[in-house]
This record gives C-alpha cells, sequence and structure tokens, in this order.
C-alpha cells in the first residue's frame, strides 16, 4: 500500500488482512478493503485519512501486522476455502 500524499509505503501480509474482513462479515474484494484502510502516517500527522493505493506483490510486510488467526481456525478455514 502507498500513500498518494506522502509515499509511505506499508505491506501488509494477505492472510492476516483476509482474515480479519472474513472476522468482520466485510467485503474482501480488493476495492472494498481499499475503502477500510487508511494512511497512519497522514492521520496522525494533521487527520487526513488517504486511501493508499494497493499493490499485490512479494516485498516482505513492514511494520506491525494484524493478528493472524490461531492454528486451529486457520486448518478450518482452509479446509472449508479448499472444497
Ligand atoms: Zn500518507
Amino acid at each position: 500500500m502507498t500513500c498518494p500524499r506522502c509515499r509511505h509505503v506499508r505491506v501488509l501480509d494477505a492472510m492476516p488482512l483476509w482474515w480479519h474482513f472474513q472476522r468482520r462479515g466485510w467485503d474482501d474484494t480488493l476495492s472494498s478493503v481499499r475503502q477500510r484502510l487508511h494512511c497512519a502516517a497522514c492521520l496522525s500527522r494533521d487527520g487526513c485519512v488517504l486511501r493508499p493505493h494497493l499493490a499485490v506483490g512479494r516485498d516482505p510486510p513492514t511494520g506491525e501486522q494484524l493478528p493472524y488467526p490461531d492454528t486451529a481456525t486457520w486448518k478450518r478455514l482452509v479446509s472449508r476455502y479448499r472444497s
């Protein structure tokens, strides 16, 4: 994710991000994911909520990550989505 204003780059691991949306029953398509995200740097500096540009890449995640599901939950989810 890249902020269009301050160029702050944040790489989130897709798995906990997806899980975060699943738990809340949110739509997990990329365009709606974007509407739920904001640039933390701009928000803390002057309260502006900036929607970041999303790009799916293979960069290692940076900063604090969202919580991962526990192993038992994850296995259940994987088997449900594979079948
Ligand atoms: Zn920003």
